[in-house]
């Protein structure tokens, strides 16, 4: 098969010049969607490509020859109202997409429908995009590897003995393999920059509040963000420009500050390259377990940055090593109270046996819920219960008021934080599933972005000798995403490819 643009600008110039139609670019997808779904190790990034959706694609080409028609100015009017006409994205299964499926990678959403569309889903719609299929995840976004799915695990398309990342490994996995040129995923605690880093494309976990969480189903509520994964930093750019901003359905949705800047994307220029104070923290160069070559290809990334005229120092923010214990603490706390919902009466799947609401809420959860998010429940309501949650919930909820104060206060005196996504690259299926402490050190490094509400990109930087990706992060603080992503045009622009599709 010939290749596939792969970028929105790509796509675009060819929608233009006519040698690319949505309806077939889409129909494309599902074709090496069902071939690949064939093979002995399918990726499974995909859990469902909608079988309408070239249809939807057709219309957008429809639209569009209309409006050509009609003249320059009116093709012109039309795409600065629909700025992504005929653009493909993946959308996370923990997002609804009305009249679609949903069910969070989990049996206990068997048989659900989604009622309406989410803000995000909407506003993308609105802008032209099509939303083309569910991607795979770790059931209800708990993990970091795509292993904890009831319909088996992602493959990494860079090498399909790895693991693709999670929780938003399918999304990961859709952009990496060039199934959708962009897909969102959702972000507790790193499950965009994660497989972000192990597929080798970009992933932005925007702050709190700037993209609604409207229709999104909740895992942490106070931490919860939806992300968006790409080849380029202006796939992503481009994307959060339609979706951002404050929306009525979420009320700690908020504006975001410079939208303006998103689309079209500039480069960061060299003096504003040359003027950055960058914060490296100490406590992640001395981590434990941080992999060679992750830290050789993070010296590398340092090293553009210092050629550029940057400065880096080495800051010490020792609240940074509670990271992991608090978010759990949070984390779980959330979820077993958000996850109460399913009870068997008013989504998706039901086991009655006919005795009576208690056994009918304990044998579908039961056999709904998979045994981490059992797991979880059980540690969540074990913190908040009334004898341990002075113990455990308070303390972690003024860990964690003290890390937003310190990480915003690091923020006054360095305009961005330079780490690596994760100490290691993406490893062997099956390595890490019987550990869980193992695979819940695997964000030691992006949770203080969630727990502080900031801002922060995964950026493809480099390969191990074994050629899987790394992934370096650029943070900053709260509402810095337009910056973050022109910083990280300009290192594209140096590092063409960077974040290009697997085998291009
Ligand atoms: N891996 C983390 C967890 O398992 C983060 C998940 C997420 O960001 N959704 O909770």
């Amino acid at each position: 098969m010939d290749t596939m643009p792969n970028t929105i600008a790509q796509i675009q110039t060819q929608l233009a010049g006519g040698s690319l139609t949505s309806a077939g670019l889409i129909r494309r997808i599902g074709q090496e969607f069902a071939a690949d779904s064939q093979t002995d190790e399918a990726l499974n990034a995909f859990l469902e490509i909608y079988d309408d959706a070239a249809e939807l694609g057709a219309a957008a080409d429809a639209e569009r020859a209309a409006a050509a028609a009609q003249g320059s100015d009116a093709l012109a009017a039309l795409l600065r109202k629909k700025p992504l006409l005929g653009i493909p994205f993946a959308v996370k299964d923990n997002i609804s997409v009305k009249g679609r499926r949903l069910t969070c990678a989990s049996r206990i959403l068997e048989g659900y429908v989604a009622p309406y569309s989410a803000t995000v889903i909407s506003r993308l719609c609105a802008a032209g995009a099509i939303p083309v299929g569910r991607c795979n995840q770790d059931e209800f976004a708990m993990g970091s590897s795509t292993e904890y799915s009831v319909y088996g695990p992602t493959r990494n398309p860079v090498n399909r003995a790895y693991v693709s990342g999670g929780s938003s490994g399918g999304s990961a996995a859709a952009v990496a393999a060039n199934l959708a040129p962009f897909a969102l995923g959702t972000e507790t605690g790193g499950s965009v920059r994660l497989p972000a880093s192990y597929c080798g494309v970009y992933g932005l976990k925007p702050s709190y509040g700037v993209l609604s969480r409207w229709g999104v189903v909740a895992f942490g509520s106070s931490l919860d963000q939806v992300g968006i994964l790409g080849h380029t930093p202006s796939d992503i750019a481009a994307p959060l420009s339609v979706m951002c901003g404050a929306d009525f359905y979420d009320d700690t949705s908020c504006d975001l500050p410079d939208a303006a800047q998103l689309s079209p994307l500039a480069s960061a220029a060299d003096s504003e390259l040359a003027a950055l104070n960058i914060a490296v923290p100490r406590q992640f160069i001395e981590a434990k377990g941080l992999d060679p070559e992750v830290g050789a290809v993070f010296e590398s990334v340092q090293r553009w940055f210092t050629g550029k005229g940057a400065r880096i120092t080495v800051a010490d923010v020792p609240i940074l090593d509670a990271s992991i214990a608090c978010y759990y603490v949070i984390a779980l706390s959330e979820a077993a109270s958000n996850l109460s919902r399913f009870d068997g009466i008013r989504y998706g799947l039901r086991r009655d046996p006919g005795e009576g609401y208690d056994e009918l809420y304990v044998r579908t959860r039961s056999e709904g819920f998979g045994p981490e998010v059992k797991r979880r429940i059980i540690l969540g309501n074990y913190v908040l219960s009334e004898q341990f949650s002075g113990d455990c919930y308070k303390k972690a909820m003024s860990v964690r008021a003290r890390m937003q104060r310190e990480i915003q206060a690091l923020y006054e005196r360095h305009d961005m934080v330079l780490c690596p996504v994760c100490p290691t690259p993406a490893f062997k299926l099956g390595q890490k599933t019987e550990d869980p402490m193992a695979m819940y050190l695997s964000d030691m490094f992006t949770i203080f972005v969630n727990l502080s509400r900031t801002a922060a990109l995964s950026v493809p930087a480099g390969k191990t000798s074994a050629g899987l990706p790394v992934g370096i992060q650029f943070a900053g603080a709260m509402f810095s995403e337009p910056r973050l992503l022109r910083i990280a045009e300009a290192w594209e622009r140096e590092h063409p490819g960077c974040g290009q599709p697997v085998g291009r």
